[in-house]
């Protein structure tokens, strides 16, 4: 049988393991990733040999890499003058990598603060050049995002985080860039949750533990005139155009990562592409902020800039939040502690999580009030 053939399908058949994991990251992954995971952990694509035990510049892991780029590729419809870039160090290693090769020397990047991750993609920047605040939202404790974006004369870039993974906010659209400027987005907690124009962007880049796969790997979307510019004198590890010209293969990647991510974005293709993954997401949170809105429960984030991701919410009391979270848990519901800066509860739901996980959650959420207020 050719490698194709005993790949099998990656639809359907969604949880079975008992609990729902609302964990922010890292964070559930589908059923079927997971089963395929399993097979080739032991034996990919018929070599006789595990996922993790082959060279990276083998055949198997070449066959791996065209196809996880194409699947990428294919499912945001990535422009072929865009780099698609295998990083490690995190999210967290782009909030300096970003600046080093794309704020030049003297110049100033623009910054929307919309929470601790810009906060600290804001102070790396810093290291590296002068920084604008075009908009924050820090006087509300990072409870909406900023519609008035006052940028720079002549901002480097413009960068945002499209979506809020500890306040539970999202940009519905991107924030208007200025005129020879371009967005560089922090997109690790809603990549590919809906439909993007990748050419609205200069840059995006991801931790891979939310949305698309284990820790370990960082996705960067890039502009390749911009992967090319970097004016600086950096190590060659720290140059996106050192991994983006070895199809980031200069050192040994996270190869694993990159794999399961690979099957993640099989799983996107085979269940509905990014408009699919959109409407199981808006169904999902829909369900919950349904039962957020009937009274009880005090949101944190202001209704129009609620996250389909990240839903955060505090019950009347702390003790009640205890209450929630202990009952919580003897239900099979896990991972719902919200963050220390909004306290509560947080319930994230990736594309990954599942549709009825949410409605249960819904109906605990409802049946708790009913007892409770
Ligand atoms: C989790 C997260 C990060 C940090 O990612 P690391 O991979 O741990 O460095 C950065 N930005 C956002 C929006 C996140 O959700």
């Amino acid at each position: 049988m050719t490698a194709a053939a005993t790949r099998g399908t990656l639809a359907g058949g969604e949880h079975t393991r008992g609990v729902y994991n609302f964990s922010a990251g890292p964070a559930v992954l589908p059923e079927a990733v997971i089963r395929r995971v399993q097979q080739d952990i032991w034996d990919m694509d018929g070599s006789g040999i595990g996922i993790m035990e082959h060279s990276h510049r083998g055949p198997v892991i070449d066959a791996m890499w065209t196809r996880t780029e194409a699947a990428c590729r294919k499912l945001a419809g990535i422009p072929d003058d865009y780099a698609v870039i295998y990083l490690q160090g995190g999210a967290s290693t782009q909030f300096s990598m970003v600046p080093a090769n794309l704020l030049p020397e003297g110049a100033t990047a623009d910054y929307i603060n919309t929470g601790v991750w810009s906060q600290k993609a804001i102070k790396e920047a810093k290291l590296y050049g002068s920084v604008h605040e075009a908009a924050s939202s820090e006087g509300s404790n990072f409870d909406h995002i900023p519609t008035e974006i006052r940028c720079s004369p002549k901002p480097a870039y413009l960068h945002f985080t499209s979506n809020n993974t500890i306040f539970g906010t999202e940009f519905s659209a991107e924030p208007a860039c200025p005129a020879g400027s371009f967005l560089v987005c922090d997109a690790s907690s809603d990549i590919f949750s809906r439909p993007i124009d990748v050419k609205k962007y200069g840059m995006i880049y991801a931790g891979a533990q939310k949305n698309l796969g284990p820790s370990g790997v960082t996705l960067v979307i890039m502009r390749k005139d911009l992967v090319e510019r970097c004016e600086r004198k950096l190590p060659t590890m720290g140059m996106y155009k050192t991994h983006a010209e070895n199809d980031s293969r200069y050192n040994t990647p996270p190869v694993f990562g990159v794999y399961v991510m690979g099957v993640v974005f099989e799983w996107i293709l085979e269940n509905g592409g990014l408009e699919g993954m959109a409407r199981r997401n808006s169904e999902k949170a829909r369900a919950i902020y349904d039962a957020l809105d009937a009274g009880f429960y005090k949101p944190h984030a202001k209704a129009d800039s609620r996250s389909l991701m990240n839903i955060t919410f505090n019950c009347p009391s702390d003790d009640l939040n205890k209450a929630f979270l202990k009952e919580a848990q003897a239900r099979g519901f896990d991972g719902l502690k919200g963050h220390r800066s909004v306290g509560g509860i947080r319930a994230s739901v990736y594309n990954a999580f599942p549709v009825e996980g949410c409605h249960a959650l819904a109906e605990f959420m409802r049946d708790f009030a009913r007892r409770n207020g």
